[in-house]
């Protein structure tokens, strides 16, 4: 790896570890205490916490590093690990240098959060951020615009100064650059995924959950052009494949080595989602509120954690894998996630009806061994190597 490359990586690697919050602690001090409010899974618009001159800060549990123990007392054993994880990292009072949380709608156990975060920090700002049910412009959009509305006013009480028309197409404009990068980044691992390793991308996007988005947008579009410049890194003989579940709890870092180690190139995957939606620029001129809930409503794709009434709930990903030339499809979800596990049946019967290949196994954030998935994606990655032309 080039020296700057390593740099860029080692830095990402650092953001990623840093369960304490370190960074966000010296973003205050840089910035005169200014505040910085957290959020979950899997959208929120960053952008109207940032026009307010606060930090978004991207909580995604405690990725494996900490401890669980007055986490579990707050739920019951059948779901998710990741309410647990953030129960944990506040409760031991990691997350104290955040002045308010958002829990954007998404599943019961999030909701359920977020009436325990009321009782246990009423004094901090707490929201449950309701997206539509109902994507007409007309109805579902004017629903999330009016919610989106109440968040500005909320959170220009929370920073101390009104959130101006100007300020939020301001950050729009900053936000659509970051997502451009993304999108960059994403098209480099379809092209080479040799570059730019799966392990690696999955570091850049997390930093996004703790870096100003300037400061973000630098870092992916450094390491885009580093990664390409990484001459010294050879393509092998690896099945290219679709990693899908893992929008909300991450799966751990090592997972995501094992993965490639096993012989998979995992050229495209949905962690970290929210960061991609909307899909495209939104509008920077008009009411810059009616621009996000118009982009939401509009371009952000259908997944597992979107509602979508009717159509096809096979046919975006059967697209996303013939638009990143993948060769099969990896269900990778978090144990008990109901959203990502209720989709997987319909999904694989269309994934079936056009010959695309798939495996599927769970995972929880803290899980520690990874050799039976090894085995499982090595056997897989071997099945289409072996007969995929078959
Ligand atoms: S991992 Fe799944 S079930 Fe758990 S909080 Fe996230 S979306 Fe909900």
């Amino acid at each position: 790896m080039s020296a700057g490359l390593d740099a860029i990586v080692e830095r990402a690697d650092a953001l990623y570890h840093d369960i304490d919050l370190t960074c966000v602690k010296q973003w205050r001090e840089a910035h005169g205490g200014a505040r910085a409010v957290g959020y979950m899974p899997i959208y929120v618009p960053r952008e109207i916490i940032d026009a307010a001159g606060m930090l978004p800060v991207g909580i995604m549990g405690g990725r494996g590093q900490i401890e669980i123990i007055r986490g579990d007392a707050w739920f019951q054993s059948y779901i998710c690990q990741i309410p647990r994880s953030t129960i944990e990292l506040a409760l031991t009072g990691r997350l104290d240098c955040l002045d308010g949380f958002l829990f954007p709608s998404i599943c019961d156990v999030i909701r359920n959060l977020s009436g325990m975060w009321r009782v246990l920090f009423p004094q901090k700002y707490t929201r449950y951020l309701d997206v539509p049910q109902n994507f007409d412009p007309a109805v579902g959009g004017r629903f999330f615009a009016h919610e989106l509305g109440g968040l500005r006013d909320d959170l220009g009480k929370l920073a101390g100064r009104a959130i101006s028309d100007d300020d939020l197409r301001a950050s729009i404009a900053r936000y659509n650059e970051n997502r451009r990068a993304i999108e960059e980044l994403i098209a480099l691992r379809a092209e080479a995924p040799h570059r730019a390793p799966a392990w690696e991308a999955y570091l850049i996007l997390y930093a996004g959950n703790l870096l100003p988005v300037e400061e973000h947008t630098a870092m992916v579009r450094d390491y885009v052009a580093a990664a390409k410049a990484a001459t010294d890194r050879a393509p092998r003989d690896q099945a290219r494949v679709v990693m899908l579940g893992s929008f909300c709890e991450q799966p751990p870092l090592m997972l995501v080595k094992t993965l490639e180690r096993a012989g998979c190139y995992v050229v495209w995957d949905d962690t970290a989602l929210g960061r991609r939606w909307p899909q495209g620029d939104v509008a920077t001129d008009g009411d810059p509120i009616v621009a996000l809930s118009d982009a939401f409503i509009s371009r952000s794709p259908a997944t597992a954690a979107k509602y979508q009434p009717e159509g096809d709930r096979g046919e975006p990903l059967v697209q996303i894998v013939k638009r990143s030339r993948a060769e099969g499809v990896v269900f990778g979800a978090p144990s008990f996630c109901d959203p990502a596990l209720l989709d997987q049946p319909m999904l694989q019967d269309a994934l079936d009806k056009v010959g695309i290949p798939w495996t599927a196994f769970k995972y929880a954030e803290n899980l520690g061994q990874f050799q039976v998935i090894r085995e499982q994606a090595g056997t897989f990655a071997d099945s289409i190597r072996l007969w995929g032309e078959a």
